[in-house]
């Protein structure tokens, strides 16, 4: 098997039928929807335990036994073993408690990460019709026809092609391609499946309205490119822009990503805008129409995420275009975990996580690693000399912090300087969220 470093993850979404007659059809639409109801049941069981252990003060070993009896499936082991009783109910041929364990284990890190336990973010909760998510193992694709070049034949061109999906507890479905013109990339990807290159991994299965739809994730190799192991990619947070980036070999190349009032101007709409829809909003008491008062505000949080993410999303893929460009084989990115300064606009009211995984997933796709550096200092030292003085950042007639070296003379757009430093910075801070000792804090 490939190593991690080697695959790079794509999702895409399909629709599924159930093959076979309508009694089949009941069964498999009652698998399904009882199993997202015992599968979400028991996410947010599991994952209220851990943190109610942590935020306990319960040690490590303590909470690492609740993991282990959360992963275990309790059907084949002693059910005094297990987190779960018999009132979960989980699916035959679905392996949820292990499903469930790892998503848990995932979704903890990243909460950490985002600062849970600081009550920056709560604790994820899954509705209890979120999908279901099926492990690799428990499904499979297959054809029907007599041979793989006849399938290539037809991938491309007919519309109704056999291609199905063996799935656990004996369903099988035939899948929904639909116009061979618009569903082009949909069929490459499957042409890619049949012939071995693209792997199908951990996926999940909804509903949409009545139709049943796969949302398959697939393993697909990194295109390689040769890329030269000595030139970094140094990317400041900036305080004057979003993001700059520059390298560490070379004192002039630079690119500033994004653009400050655009960017200061379009966020503070959003906000205000949801901000005036929360005030008149704020008398409306339960009961007759709430929901739908409330509605306008649900939607304005989700443009609001939306153009977060959108903003992430191109801002990521400047800056690996940026490294690709160069031939850079590493992107430096600060660590901000803990960092509380807010004169970084990307992380305040920011998902800066999100924006450190977009970067690390495109990034994978080429073969560019990325690493994170330990954010001190990075703005208050020269990069031409070294000097590390806080002083090095005075205000201009704008209040705006610039660069002035007090030792060797130089003035450097602070953002600049700061993306310099990090190029060459080789205090590298482990990707993984740090645990928090609670026992350790409260003693202190
Ligand atoms: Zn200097």
């Amino acid at each position: 098997m490939a190593s991690e470093k080697d695959v790079y993850t794509i999702t895409r979404k399909i629709q599924l039928l159930v093959d076979g007659n309508k009694e089949e059809i009941n069964r498999v639409y009652k698998y399904i929807r009882d199993g997202m109801y015992s599968q979400n049941r028991a996410y947010n069981y599991l994952i209220s335990a851990i943190y109610s252990a942590k935020v306990s003060g319960k040690t490590n070993e303590e909470i690492n036994d609740i993991k282990k009896r959360g992963k275990r499936d309790f059907k084949k082991d002693n059910p005094k073993w297990s987190l779960y009783n018999e009132d979960f109910n989980f699916q035959t041929g679905l392996r949820t408690p292990s499903s469930i364990g790892q998503k848990v284990c995932q979704d903890l890190d990243k909460s950490q990460a985002d600062g849970l336990y600081k009550g920056k973010v709560s604790l994820p909760n899954r509705k209890l019709d979120a999908p279901l998510i099926i492990q690799g193992q428990t499904f499979s694709f297959y054809h029907g026809y007599a041979t793989d070049e006849e399938l290539f034949d037809n991938i491309y061109t007919v519309a109704d092609l056999n291609i199905y999906m063996k799935f656990a507890n004996g369903i099988h479905f035939k899948l929904v391609f639909g116009n061979p013109h618009r569903s082009h990339e949909l069929r490459s990807v499957f042409y890619n499946i049949f012939k071995g290159i693209y792997k199908p991994c951990g996926s999940s299965i909804q509903f949409k309205g009545k139709k049943i739809i796969l949302n398959l994730t697939l393993q697909m190799p990194v295109i390689k490119k040769e890329l030269d192991e000595n030139i970094v990619v140094g990317v400041d947070l900036g305080a004057a822009i979003p993001a700059m980036c520059s390298l560490n070999t070379n004192n002039y190349v630079r690119l500033s990503i994004g653009d400050r009032d655009t960017f200061i101007g379009q966020r503070t709409k959003i906000q205000a805008q949801r901000k005036r829809l929360a005030k008149g909003l704020k008398n409306t008491r339960g009961g007759h129409g709430r929901k739908k008062k409330l509605k306008p505000l649900d939607r304005y949080t989700g443009y609001e995420k939306h153009w977060v993410e959108s903003a992430n999303h191109s801002f990521s893929k400047q800056i690996v275009d940026f490294a690709l460009k160069h031939n850079a084989k590493y992107i430096n990115i600060e660590d901000l975990t803990g960092v509380t300064t807010d004169n970084k606009f990307l992380h305040r009211n920011w998902s800066y996580f999100q924006l450190q995984q977009y970067i690390t997933y495109k990034a994978k796709k080429y073969g560019i690693i990325v690493r994170k550096v330990k954010a001190a200092y990075t703005s208050q030292t020269c990069s031409c000399c070294g000097y590390c003085d806080s002083g090095n950042r005075p205000k201009d007639e704008r209040g705006q912090a610039y660069f002035k070296c007090l030792k060797c003379g130089v003035e450097l757009n602070a953002d600049f300087n700061g993306s310099q430093n990090i190029a060459r910075s080789t205090e590298f801070v482990d990707d993984k969220p740090k645990r928090i000792d609670i026992n350790k804090r409260k003693a202190s």
